[in-house]
C-alpha cells in the first residue's frame, strides 16, 4: 500500500528540509501547504491578501479552505505512489479529513514528528533564509552560505526571508503550535502511528531515521 506522510513538528523543526530531501531521494511528492498559501499571497488578489493578514499574524487558514486545497492537489496522478504532507493536518478537523482522503486514496498514513526545543526552534526560525531561484533552505546559525547572503547554486540570487519569520510572528505560530497542532501528537500516538525523531541533529542524522522509518512501515 502506497503511504501518506505526515511530517509534524513546531515551526522551525526542520520539516520542509526534511520533506524536500524525501522527495529528492525517494521521489515522493512534497505537499506543502504553507508554500501553496504563499503562492496564494504573493498574487495579489482579495484571497491572496487575506492570506497575508493571517500568515502574518501567525494564525491558520480556514480548515475549510486548507482541506479543499489538499484533496484537489492530492489526487492528482503525481501523488498516486504515495506522497509527503509537509505542514498538514494542523488541526483535529485536518487530521479527521486526512483519515477519509487515506480511505479513499487506498494509502496509509505514517506519522513522524521532529522534535526540538524552543531555543532551538526560535533561531531556526529567525535565521532561516531561502533561494528565490532553487528554495535552498539556509540559516544564518546553523547552515551560513558561502557568501554572505547569496545562494551557493545561485551566484545571482540574494537570498530571502519568509515574512512570516520575524521574532513577533515567528512568536505567535508557535502559540498557535501549540494551542491547536500540538493535540495531533496524541491523536495519532493513540492509534500506533507516531514516529518521533530527534529533531536537534544535523539535517543528514535526522534523515536517516526519517528514512528508516519510512522504509521500515
Ligand atoms: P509553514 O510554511 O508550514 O510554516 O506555513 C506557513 C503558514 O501558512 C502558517 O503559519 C499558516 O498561516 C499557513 N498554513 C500552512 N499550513 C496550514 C494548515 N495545514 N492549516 C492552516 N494554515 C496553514
Amino acid at each position: 500500500m502506497s503511504k501518506i506522510i505526515v511530517l509534524m513538528g513546531a515551526p522551525g523543526a526542520g520539516k520542509g528540509t526534511q520533506a524536500r530531501l524525501l522527495q529528492e531521494r525517494l521521489g515522493l511528492q512534497q505537499i506543502s501547504t504553507g508554500d501553496m498559501f504563499r503562492a496564494m499571497k504573493a498574487a495579489h488578489t482579495p484571497l491572496g491578501e487575506e492570506m497575508r493578514a493571517i500568515m502574518s499574524a501567525g494564525k491558520l487558514v480556514p480548515d475549510d479552505l486548507t482541506i479543499r486545497m489538499v484533496h484537489e492537489r492530492t489526487n492528482r496522478e503525481d501523488c498516486k505512489r504515495g506522497y509527503i504532507l509537509d505542514g498538514f493536518p494542523r488541526t483535529i478537523t485536518q487530521a479527521a479529513m486526512l483519515e477519509k482522503l487515506a480511505v479513499e486514496q487506498s494509502k496509509k498514513i505514517v506519522a513522524i514528528v521532529v522534535d526540538a526545543p524552543l531555543d532551538i526552534l526560535e533561531k531556526r526560525m529567525t535565521g532561516r533564509r531561502n533561494c528565490p531561484v532553487c528554495n535552498e533552505i539556509y540559516n544564518v546559525y546553523f547552515k551560513p552560505p558561502k557568501v554572505d547572503n547569496v545562494c551557493d547554486f545561485h551566484p545571482n540570487a540574494h537570498l530571502l526571508q519568509r515574512a512570516d519569520d520575524n521574532p513577533d510572528t515567528a512568536r505567535e505560530r508557535l502559540i498557535t503550535y501549540e494551542e491547536k497542532t500540538r493535540p495531533l501528537l496524541d491523536y495519532y500516538e493513540k492509534s500506533g502511528r507516531l514516529h518521533r525523531v530527534d529533531g536537534t541533529r544535523d539535517p543528514e542524522a535526522i534523515y536517516a531515521d526519517i528514512e528508516r522509518i519510512v522504509n521500515g512501515e
